[in-house]
């Protein structure tokens, strides 16, 4: 790093500390020319990563976006939103270890969907409907099929509850009843 006085290129380190609350390491600096002294910081770099959305656009990768999205497909799943903010940990850090520094908005649906997929089937699939843009019923019907096949295990405890009424059962209870009266007129 160039002296920011005389620009002569080499200089010698006096002393190196931690700064910003461990984000970055303070160097204070003598130019072997000048002898004056400055600083540098240094800090980890942080790539911008560009989304390829479907149309064609381009545009820079939002955290909050994704976060919001994925906070509407799990409204009223129980699932709490820090678990959902890991979720966006999770796929930012896996686009940041790729080489390339573009990703399709395809592909950083597939990978909520994956995590998704093991937390909770309704957000799987109105997750699913929103980004893959569902025009209609034979789509989630695909969907489901794909969920199905694919072997994973998922916890469908709070959507058994909804399959549980027995219409057999029921069907039996109204009968008993019409027969009832008539029962207790030949008595
Ligand atoms: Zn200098």
């Amino acid at each position: 790093m160039k002296c920011p006085f005389c620009q002569h290129p080499e200089n010698r380190v006096l002393e190196s500390r931690s700064a910003e609350a461990g984000q970055s390491i303070r160097r204070r600096r003598e130019c072997l020319k000048c002898k004056r002294r400055f600083t540098t910081y240094e800090r980890i770099e942080f790539v911008s990563i560009t989304v390829l959305k479907r149309d064609g656009r381009r545009e820079s990768f939002d955290r909050s976006k994704l976060l919001r999205g994925i906070v509407r497909a799990c409204e009223k799943t129980g699932i709490p939103q820090l678990r959902l903010e890991v979720i966006v940990d999770e796929v930012e850090s896996l686009i940041q270890q790729r080489s390339l520094r573009e990703v399709t908005s395809n592909e950083i649906g597939e990978m909520v969907l994956q995590k998704l997929k093991s937390l909770s089937e309704v957000a799987y699939v109105r997750f699913a409907s929103v980004y893959r843009k569902f025009q209609g019923i034979r789509d989630f019907v695909e969907t489901l099929d794909q969920l199905q096949n694919n072997g994973d295990k998922i916890d469908n405890q709070e959507n058994a509850a909804d399959f549980s009424p027995n219409l057999e059962q029921s069907a039996e209870d109204s009968e008993l009843q019409e027969t009832e009266p008539s029962m207790m007129a030949r008595s």
